[in-house]
């Protein structure tokens, strides 16, 4: 008699809440994952972060089988691999951690009915973040939708126990020991990416000094910590644990706006296809198919959106300071409808997260909860001048942008500006 400890958004096998749970539950644990064939189909066949959770797996696994353990790695729909393990192994409870994306919550909601007419326990635990849900909302009840009262109320509300790391290694014997055949990316379809995640940082001058660099994308000046966040291959209870070791709590607030995004999408999951403020829906977008394209390839004319965009095509990352540039040029330089944006940047980025992107593309455009005004339009070039004035980061990515086959830009800026602002306003008044 086992139960199964369901590996989603956690990849790691420290200070895993519902792993700890499920190798205290006096029962011996299968640890399971499984390539969720449904997600998988509409991925290219060398997805970088396919590869990135493959390598997971592997290090995983090699530290289970120091321990005769081995992790059973699937793929398939969920439902019917679930179904399948079940029938094989005799197992009392599933155990796993919570996922707030609306495909998660239904795709839970079926495994809880399936497990239950087995009578089947299901106990899923909150991991990946600090609060979830309704943990952090208004004294009546209402969630906040907006930034700073709500990081306020976070920040007071945070006890030692909130961010205190599990002891999962304590207890590594009590996997279950058998060994299971770990198949090949190939078996699922797959081939590696040579696009890779990078390794985080969370040094101690990297959060001190963070209020000072993050904003120049030529520095190393960020921690990289969102592709494993966005996979758990770190806990975010380590993560706050080293933001509160600086004095100043920029970093740490960063954090909280992952949480306040997640929150929201929990909330509002309509938000995902829909304008948060309703009043956005009259804005007439332009949606030129052939300028969308020169955004994506990084062709605009304008050095720093087009080194972005490289960035972004190159390396599955992009500095946040350029994410704002490049995704406010396309809403309101080009009046490309921000999902057309957040739909390029979910298919490139290593850290893609449905709530920090639909959360961030909305609130760049203008048009969600706690949103830059949508009269705040960046100019790409004096932009440079304050972030790349040295022009670091343009020669990195975009290093042809002297040359006389450069492309000339796509819009005048003035142009482009004036344009904007009328078709906003336009837009709301209808
Ligand atoms: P750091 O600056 O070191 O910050 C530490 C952590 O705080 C990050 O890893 C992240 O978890 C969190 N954080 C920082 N900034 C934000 C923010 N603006 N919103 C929410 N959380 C934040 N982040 C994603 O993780 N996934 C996305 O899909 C994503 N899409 C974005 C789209 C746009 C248009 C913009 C403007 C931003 C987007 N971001 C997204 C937020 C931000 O750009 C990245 O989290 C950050 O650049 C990651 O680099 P880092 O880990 O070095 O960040």
């Amino acid at each position: 008699n086992y139960v199964l400890f369901w590996h989603r958004r956690d990849l790691r096998i420290e200070d895993n809440i519902g792993l700890y749970h499920a190798l205290n539950s006096g029962k011996k644990v299968i640890p399971l994952f499984i390539f969720d064939s449904d997600i998988l189909e509409k991925l290219p066949k060398d997805d970088a972060r396919v590869t990135f959770i493959y390598e997971e797996l592997e290090k995983i696994n090699t530290t289970l089988q120091s321990h005769d353990a081995s992790i059973l790695v699937k793929h398939g729909k969920p439902l019917e691999v679930l179904e399948e393990i079940i029938g094989k192994h005799e197992i009392s409870a599933v155990y796993t951690n919570h996922d707030y994306e609306p495909y998660a919550i239904a795709r839970d909601k079926e495994v809880g009915e399936l497990l239950a007419s087995k009578n089947i326990e299901f106990k899923t635990y909150k991991d990946q973040v600090i609060f979830e849900r309704n943990e952090v909302v208004k004294a009546d009840g209402d969630p906040y939708i907006i930034y700073t009262p709500y990081s306020k109320k976070w920040l007071d509300k945070l006890t030692k126990n909130d961010y205190t790391s599990v002891d999962c290694a304590s207890y590594y014997k009590n996997y279950a020991k058998k060994s299971f055949n770990f198949p090949s990316l190939k078996d699922i379809g797959f081939t590696a990416s040579s696009i890779k995640v990078l390794p985080y940082t969370m040094a101690e001058n990297m959060i001190d000094n963070y209020e000072d660099t993050r904003n120049f994308p030529a520095i190393e000046g960020t921690s990289r910590l969102s592709p494993h966040l966005r996979f758990g291959t770190i806990s975010v209870r380590k993560c706050v644990q080293n933001g509160l070791q600086s004095e100043n709590n920029v970093f740490l607030k960063e954090l909280v706006w992952r949480e306040f995004f997640m929150q929201i999408l929990w909330h509002f999951p309509k938000s995902v296809t829909n304008n948060f403020k309703s009043k956005y829906d009259g804005i007439k977008w332009r949606n030129d198919e052939d300028e969308y394209k020169a955004w994506c390839e990084g062709k605009t004319g304008y050095p720093l959106v087009d080194a972005g965009m490289r960035e972004l095509n190159e390396s599955g990352y992009m500095h946040n300071r350029v994410r704002m540039i490049t995704a406010s040029f396309l809403c309101k330089h080009l009046l490309i409808d921000w999902k057309w944006g957040e739909a390029y940047f979910a298919k490139k980025l290593l850290d893609f997260d449905l709530a920090q992107n639909v959360g961030n593309w909305q609130w760049v455009a203008g048009t969600g909860c706690d949103s830059s005004p949508y009269f705040r339009i960046f100019n790409p070039t004096s932009q440079i001048k304050k972030f790349d004035k040295d022009h670091t980061y343009i020669n990195k990515w975009a290093s042809d942008y002297q040359e006389l086959t450069y492309p000339s830009p796509i819009v005048e800026h003035k142009f482009a500006r004036e344009r904007c602002l009328s078709t906003y306003k336009s837009g709301i008044e209808s």
